[in-house]
């Protein structure tokens, strides 16, 4: 397996890895990082940011229902369909856009699962993102 140098090698592109990757790579380090899942995270993809129009939804609906009868004659229905769609173009083009920034920053971006081999080491099997020409 070929073995690649690097000043810090980022496992995971979440919340926590973005600024550390982006701080080491503007301050002229070598950065690689690799992920397994799509670039960015739980807290955009999976957590936070979408999860905020679900719990919108719901308290909106959850206050609607407790007025009902008082000054309000029918709560709203959720349309799951229409509200998965904007959520969902909320979530489309966040992993494309980290790795483009990435991309910019230097940084090399790997795809897969990465193993903690040594202190120093990290085995993967990952694939390179390339970067666009
Ligand atoms: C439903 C939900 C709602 C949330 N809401 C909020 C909120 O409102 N406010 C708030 O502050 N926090 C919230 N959180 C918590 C927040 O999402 C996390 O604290 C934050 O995402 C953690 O960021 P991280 O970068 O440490 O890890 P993550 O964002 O989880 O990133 C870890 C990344 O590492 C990758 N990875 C892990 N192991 C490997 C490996 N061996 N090889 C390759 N890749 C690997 C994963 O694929 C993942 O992409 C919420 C979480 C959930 C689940």
């Amino acid at each position: 397996m070929p073995t690649q140098p690097f000043d810090t090698i980022v496992i995971g592109s979440g919340t926590s890895a973005y600024y550390c990757i982006t701080a080491l790579a503007k301050a002229g380090q070598s950065v690689a990082v690799v992920d397994e899942r799509p670039y960015g995270g739980t807290c955009a993809l999976r957590g936070c940011q979408p999860k905020k129009y679900l719990v919108a939804n719901a308290e909106a609906r959850a206050m609607a229902h407790h007025l009902e009868g008082s000054g309000l004659s029918a709560a709203p229905q959720t349309n799951w369909e229409a509200l998965h769609s904007l959520k969902n173009a909320f979530l489309d083009g966040i992993p494309e856009g980290e790795v483009e920034e990435f991309e910019k920053l230097g940084v090399q971006n790997f795809f897969g699962r990465a193993t903690l081999s040594g202190p120093n080491t990290v085995t993967s099997m990952a694939i390179l993102l390339k970067p666009r020409t």
